[in-house]
């Protein structure tokens, strides 16, 4: 049955939030500490449910251990799990699509499209293998590669993709022989707790985990001494603190982390075709995407034409709730990222900068906000350089291809780029030169469970996805037979 108001989301989202649980050991647990969660597009909406303590963690950790020794000696079958969580998640995706907008204020076909998305990416994890690669061999020899798992893994997950990023995490660290334990952001747990209650009886107990704590249990994951591997996806300075906490053991950290991404617009690009793209990238998430475009670096020639051409698009953008009819944009699902945007954009005009287009926003029971474009400022300028998840975009001018190249490289972040040219050149050159994990040239990144995703620099470590993402998620060890033959 669709649900397609907010008030048949609110019942849904509580009465699924009441049946819902902790997994820990195999058993739903009810948790701990109060708190709740607000609807971001209408503050009248709340719904209550109770956070673990850190002795509960340690208790997750402890079962995902002892999992992990019978798993170890070949006690599961790792893909039939993940299909049977697919299978079960796809009868369920109206009601994630409900949870995923009341949490994060997605509109409702962006939240369908990441109910839909989990499913793909644990059938896409099912469908792979872990390699073994023969690498040198004589008569008198043979050495291989093999894979194997590591122990336990920790996956603590962002508020933009509740669902889809648990997902990618649990599918290759089962894939690859681990038990987990996941922790979600306090921003979208009840995502995360539904998903607990559905996965229960698909696994053996302590194979997967699933605990929603406060601020204290992502720190008790990352320096338990009983987790062997932290899959982190989020923001910068959390990615630091848990590299800093990890070395404490020396766990293996896979950090995918924020992203500030340039698009660069060339003279000769196709600005019918691009314009729209752009805006679509940079807005249509209200800019809450590691990927969303963040910033435009234009050719001096036709900077003033790609700025009245977003400015036209944002006079039309229409943020809304999940259920608004016609809305384009979702509301900024934290009260952080909407005081960031308004923080930018004074800082900005105190530069001097020129606000092309200044969309009208508002926290009156949500947090919601129409596109902004602001131009001249120079590359060092706050708005241009930092990670920010709202929607003001600056538009930068460039002359040269090299001047564009030193200010994008020059900053700190390096998830991906995308480039906007017609002449192969020019392509081919900012493929080699821009320090980023992922470059789109002519489109726009797209989301596909094969490809190694992941970035340079401040913007991680580790890819995630691919062959490489499941490598990620293993102890690649080599075993070297020797032959018998003495004239070997
Ligand atoms: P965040 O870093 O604030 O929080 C992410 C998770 O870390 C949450 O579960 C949080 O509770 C937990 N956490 C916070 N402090 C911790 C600590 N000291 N130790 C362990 N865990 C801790 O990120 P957010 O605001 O939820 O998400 C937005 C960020 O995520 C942006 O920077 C965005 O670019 C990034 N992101 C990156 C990717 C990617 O693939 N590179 C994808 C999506 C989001």
């Amino acid at each position: 049955m669709p649900i397609t108001t907010a008030a048949e989301t609110h019942d849904a989202v509580r009465a699924l939030t009441l049946k819902a649980g902790h997994l820990i050991d195999g058993q739903l647990v009810e948790g701990t500490v109060s708190a709740t969660v607000t609807a971001p597009w209408d503050h009248s909406l709340s719904v209550e449910y109770k956070q673990v303590t850190v002795d509960e963690v340690a208790e997750a950790v402890a079962a995902a251990r002892r999992a992990f020794r019978t798993l170890r000696r070949g006690g599961g079958q790792p893909k039939d799990w993940l299909l049977a969580i697919a299978e079960r998640l796809e009868t369920e995706q109206e009601n994630f699509a409900a949870l995923i907008s009341f949490e994060s204020g997605k509109l409702q076909p962006a939240a369908r499209a990441e109910a839909a998305g989990a499913v793909f990416s644990l059938r896409h994890w099912a469908s792979m293998d872990l390699a073994e690669d023969v690498i040198d061999s004589s008569p008198a020899h043979e050495t291989r590669l093999v894979r194997t798992p590591l122990g336990v893994v920790a996956a603590i997950t962002p508020f933009n993709m509740p669902l889809l990023m648990m997902v990618n995490k649990i599918g290759a660290a089962l894939l690859a022989g681990n038990t987990v334990v996941c922790k979600p952001s306090p921003h979208t747990p009840l995502t995360a707790l539904h998903f607990a209650r559905l996965v229960a009886d698909l696994v053996p107990a302590g194979v997967i985990n699933i605990l929603c704590g406060g601020d204290d249990a992502g720190p008790a994951l990352t320096a338990s001494d009983g987790v062997d591997m932290v899959t982190f996806t989020g923001s910068v300075g959390v990615g630091k603190a848990i590299a800093a906490s990890a070395a404490g053991t020396l766990k293996r950290v896979q950090l995918e982390l924020g992203g500030n991404d340039p698009a660069i617009v060339f003279a000769d690009a196709d600005l019918d075709d691009v314009v729209p793209k752009l805006f679509q990238a940079a807005f249509g998430s209200s800019g809450q995407a590691c990927v969303a475009v963040k910033r435009i670096y234009a050719h001096r020639g036709i900077t003033n034409e790609v700025v009245r051409r977003l400015a036209d698009l944002a006079r039309t953008a229409l943020p809304g709730t999940p259920y608004t009819d016609g809305a384009t944009m979702p509301a900024l699902t934290t009260r952080g990222q909407y005081e960031l945007m308004h923080r930018l954009l004074e800082d900005s005009r105190q530069r001097g900068a020129v606000i092309a287009f200044e969309g009208s926003s508002t926290d009156q029971g949500g947090y919601f906000a129409q596109p902004t474009i602001v131009v001249g400022l120079d590359s060092g300028a706050p708005l241009v350089e930092e990670e920010q998840f709202s929607p003001i975009l600056p538009v930068v001018p460039f002359d040269s291809l090299e001047e564009v190249l030193d200010a994008v490289n020059s900053g700190r972040f390096g998830l991906g780029a995308t480039v906007w040219t017609q002449d192969p050149a020019t392509a081919q050159y900012l493929m080699e030169q821009l320090e980023t994990g992922m470059v789109w040239i002519n489109g726009l990144g797209r989301p596909n469970p094969s490809v190694p995703f992941g970035g340079a620099k401040e913007s991680g470590i580790g890819r995630e996805g691919g062959q490489l993402g499941l490598d990620a998620f293993t102890e690649i060890k080599s075993v070297t037979f020797y032959s018998k033959d003495p004239s070997a």
